[in-house]
């Protein structure tokens, strides 16, 4: 097998708990409790294997509609490869990730009569998924993926998708070359809808 000073230091990282960090810091909460930031929906394993699920309390896309839920291992965790060394961790992820998607596919079709086969955009049931990862130390943090209704303004294609390839490309008076995208700004989704997604989210989730 190949060996890697470097590849074994990153999958070797002690990944217990640390202080200075936001995600770290969610742990401790049960579900349904909010957390400084969002409110745990759900929760998938122990400390070592585990992952849980936050509602997000902001929205880039629709206030009525669209929300996004995050996703996090217990353990500090900085890079995608990490997860390959904890067997339980890996399985535990395609649990909660594909629980995640269940419900959220449940509350989208609540809200709207979606098809689960669409002539149009309009009506189907778009998810989008987006998550990275990094060893430069400035961005290296704890692991966490977004999962959220992929349409309107937090739709758009993606740098990896061909779509975002076939933008019309406009030139400046400088010679710069750019594509035009719908400004996104997140805003906060109201007390009431949010209490409610939580208790709908943990129903299905736990069901
Ligand atoms: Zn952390």
């Amino acid at each position: 097998m190949y060996k890697s000073e470097e590849a074994d230091k990153l999958f070797n990282e002690d990944v217990t708990l640390v202080d200075g960090c936001n995600l770290c810091k969610e742990v401790k909460y049960s579900i349904g409790e909010k957390t400084g930031y969002g409110a745990v929906i759900c929760k998938v394993g122990n400390l070592k294997d585990g992952w849980f699920a936050t509602l997000s309390p902001k929205t880039g896309g629709d206030l009525k509609l669209d929300f996004t839920i995050q996703l996090m291992p217990f353990s500090h965790l900085t890079h995608f490869s990490q997860i390959s060394f904890y067997p339980k961790l890996a399985e535990n992820y395609g649990v909660i990730f594909s629980n995640i998607c269940r419900a959220m596919t449940v509350v989208m079709i609540q809200d709207q009569e979606l098809k689960a086969i669409s002539e149009d955009r309009g009506m189907a049931i778009s998810i989008g998924t987006y998550g990275k990862c990094t060893t430069w130390k400035e961005k290296k943090e704890h692991l966490h993926i977004k999962i959220y209704p992929f349409r309107g303004n937090i739709g758009q294609p993606s740098t990896v998708d061909s779509s975002f390839g076939r933008k019309e490309v406009i030139k400046d008076s400088t010679g710069g070359e750019f594509v035009k995208m719908t400004p996104v700004q997140k805003v906060k989704i109201g007390k009431e809808r949010f209490d409610k997604l939580v208790l709908l989210l943990i129903d299905i989730l736990n069901d």
